[in-house]
C-alpha cells in the first residue's frame, strides 16, 4: 500500500462517542503471567470500557518502541515481540493474537505530518503484557506509535494533543510506561530489601506527579526537573516517562482522571495507572 493510498484510506470512518484514554504503569514483564492487584485492576478497567463502548482499535504508545522519527505501525498482522532476555520460558510462550489496524494507523498518519509509516514492528512487551489483562480475548485490533527518542518532552505533548480526534473514532489510546522507573536502583534495592519495598524518593516523586495531575499542571510534568533530586532519580532516562505525557496531552482539561491502581514497588518503580474520561 502506498502512502497516498493510506492517507485516503479511512475517509469514511464514522464518529463514535469519545473513548477514555488510559495510562498504565507496566513494570515487570512477568505481570503478563501473574494474578495480582495490578493485573486484576487492568482486567476490571478493560471490562468496564468494553462494556460501555465499541472499541474499533487500540493504539499503544509503549516505552519499548524508541526510534529516530515518529512511526505508526501499519502491519495487518503484527507479531508479538519478546523484547527482553533472561526470563522464564513460559513468558516466551505467551501469545496475544490480535490483528493490526492499517485503517486506524492511516487515520493517525493524517493527524501530524511528522508521523511516517512502519511495517517492521509488532506488539512489544509494553503492549502485550498489559493487553493480556485488559482485553484477554485479543479480539480488538492493536497498533503502536513509536516514541522519537531524540525529541524533547514538549514535542511529545504537542504531537499527542493532535491525536485527540481518534477518540471519537473508536480508538482507545493507551500510554504504557512507568512514572518512576530506575532499574539500576530497583535491582539494588530488591537485593537488600525485597520486591515490595519502596524507596522514599520514589514514593515522593510519584505523589508529586499525582498532585500535578490532580491540579492539571501538565507544564510542571513536562518540566519534571523542577522537582529536583527526586525527579532525577525517578526519571534517569525518559523512555518510561514519555508514554504518560501522551496520555495526559490527549485528555481534555475538564475531564475526570481516576487512578485505577496506585503502588510503588521494586524499590523504584511506580505502578500508578489512570483512566481519563
Ligand atoms: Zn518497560
Amino acid at each position: 500500500m502506498t502512502l497516498v493510498d493510506l492517507k485516503s484510506f479511512g475517509d469514511e470512518l464514522k464518529s463514535t462517542s469519545r473513548l477514555p484514554v488510559l495510562f498504565v504503569g507496566h513494570g515487570n514483564p512477568m505481570n503478563a503471567l501473574y494474578d495480582n492487584s495490578f493485573t486484576r485492576s487492568l482486567n476490571i478497567v478493560g471490562g468496564e470500557i468494553k462494556n460501555e463502548y465499541k472499541i474499533n482499535a487500540i493504539l499503544v504508545i509503549s516505552a519499548h518502541w524508541l526510534t529516530n522519527g515518529t512511526f505508526v505501525n501499519v502491519n495487518e498482522n503484527p507479531e508479538i515481540i519478546y523484547d527482553f532476555s533472561g526470563f522464564p520460558d513460559e513468558l516466551y510462550q505467551v501469545k496475544y493474537p490480535a490483528t493490526g489496524s492499517p485503517l486506524y494507523a492511516a487515520e493517525t498518519l493524517k493527524l501530524n505530518s511528522n508521523i511516517v509509516t512502519s511495517s517492521d514492528w509488532g506488539i512489544d512487551h509494553g503492549s502485550w503484557t498489559i493487553l493480556k489483562h485488559l482485553f484477554p480475548q485479543a479480539d480488538i485490533p492493536v497498533f503502536q506509535l513509536s516514541i522519537d527518542y531524540y525529541k524533547p518532552l514538549q514535542y511529545h505533548f504537542d504531537l499527542a494533543a493532535q491525536l485527540k480526534s481518534l477518540r471519537e473514532k473508536g480508538v482507545l489510546i493507551i500510554g504504557s510506561g512507568n512514572i518512576v522507573h530506575n532499574l539500576r536502583l530497583s535491582f539494588q534495592t530488591i537485593r537488600t530489601h525485597g520486591e515490595e519495598f519502596a524507596l522514599d524518593w520514589a514514593i515522593e516523586f510519584d505523589a508529586w506527579i499525582k498532585s500535578k495531575i490532580d491540579t492539571r499542571e501538565f507544564n510542571s510534568i513536562i518540566n519534571y526537573e523542577s522537582a529536583g533530586e527526586i525527579g532525577k532519580l525517578s526519571v534517569p532516562t525518559v523512555d518510561h516517562y514519555v508514554p504518560m505525557i501522551y496520555s495526559l496531552a490527549i485528555a481534555e482539561k475538564s475531564e475526570s482522571i481516576i487512578y485505577t491502581h496506585e503502588e510503588v514497588t521494586f524499590g523504584a518503580m511506580s505502578m500508578r495507572c489512570f483512566r481519563i474520561g
